[in-house]
């Protein structure tokens, strides 16, 4: 297994955080409270989502600036293809350009009314992640091929897929188009990051594939984006949840002690790098580097 991972990967344990753009002021506050108290652990970079449809447009641009201005930390922000032109993506790439982001997670994305609709390219829009790759890469070459760019990987195939071969071919295909970094959809048995990683490596595919551990305390919620999404849940894991439907407190528990685990098991076999979903729960987070013995360290002001 260490042979497939990448010197990059190697060495002591990094993580990065995914946030959700809030809804509201309230929700803001939380957001913030939790880019605050994670700063601390030193992550590669922290990510934003961008919503379906560019519905958080606005919301995304603002929590990745104020990142950028506000915070030591490095973050990306996610850009889709969805329900725009390729002027209207690339405006927005030059705009965290010009807020001072260097990183884009380079999406197709699901069209509004959600995963596991059908996705249409928009007339004049990117047809896929790799063309909005290449996109990116072509635009103002100076700022194009300065950006660092993450892509999403599916350990347990997408929804979509046309089977393995043609999955690894397309991820092969998002390397070649200038993808640096795959960050994996979320999973919970080990063994599906490593077969996958086995297959990729075998495909060509040599950046580095970075498991995406999900933090969800809520399994209800957790049963339903992975019914659209195809990461499985194993049967032990709704054991765990079992009646602990009305104690948010023992979930919570439960919860970083399952991504802990998982973490643990992925380090056994030679990974370091773990990204994280963080639902923009602070306690979560923090609690699942502290099982795996990160530290904080001091934050001097931005
Ligand atoms: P792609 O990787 O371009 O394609 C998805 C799948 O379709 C491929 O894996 C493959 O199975 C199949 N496929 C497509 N074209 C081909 C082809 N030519 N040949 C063979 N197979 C093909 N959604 C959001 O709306 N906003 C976000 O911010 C967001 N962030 C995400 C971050 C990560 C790390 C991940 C894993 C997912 C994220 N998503 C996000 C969800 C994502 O938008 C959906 O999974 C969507 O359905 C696919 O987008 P994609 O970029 O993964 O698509």
């Amino acid at each position: 297994m260490s042979s497939l991972v990448t010197p990059r990967q190697a060495g002591s344990p990094s993580v990065s955080f995914e946030f959700f753009p809030p809804k509201s002021e309230a929700m803001a506050d939380r957001l913030w409270e939790t880019v605050e108290r994670l700063e601390p652990m030193t992550p590669n970079f922290v990510s934003v989502t961008y919503g379906a449809g560019g519905s958080t447009r606005e919301r995304t641009h603002d929590t990745v600036r104020r990142i950028a201005q506000q915070t030591h930390l490095r973050p990306a922000g996610h850009l889709t293809c969805v329900s725009a032109t390729k002027d209207e993506v690339l405006s927005v790439a030059e705009d965290y350009w010009d807020a001072g982001v260097r990183h884009i997670v380079a999406l197709r994305g699901d069209p509004p009314s959600g995963m596991g609709e059908k996705f249409e390219q928009h007339p004049g829009g990117f047809r896929d992640s790799i063309d909005l790759i290449e996109g990116i890469r072509a635009h103002r070459p100076d700022l194009g091929r300065c950006f660092e760019i993450s892509v999403s990987c599916y350990p347990e195939l997408h929804p979509e897929s046309q089977g393995w071969d043609a999955e690894i071919a397309f991820l092969k295909a998002k390397q070649d188009a200038g993808a640096d970094r795959a960050i994996t959809q979320f999973f919970f048995e080990p063994d599906i990051y490593v077969n996958f990683l086995e297959k990729a490596r075998a495909g060509g595919v040599t950046m580095p594939i970075v498991p995406g551990i999900m933090l969800q305390p809520n399994f209800k919620g957790l049963k339903r984006i992975s019914n659209l999404c195809g990461a499985s849940l194993p049967a032990w894991l709704h054991e765990l949840y079992d009646g602990l439907e009305e104690d948010q407190e023992t979930r919570e528990l439960v919860t970083a002690n399952v991504a802990a685990d998982l973490c643990r098991k992925l380090s056994d076999e030679g990974v370091s790098d773990f990204h994280f979903y963080t639902l923009n729960r602070a306690g979560l987070a923090l609690s699942t580097c502290r099982l795996l013995g990160l530290k904080p360290k001091p934050v001097e002001a931005a």
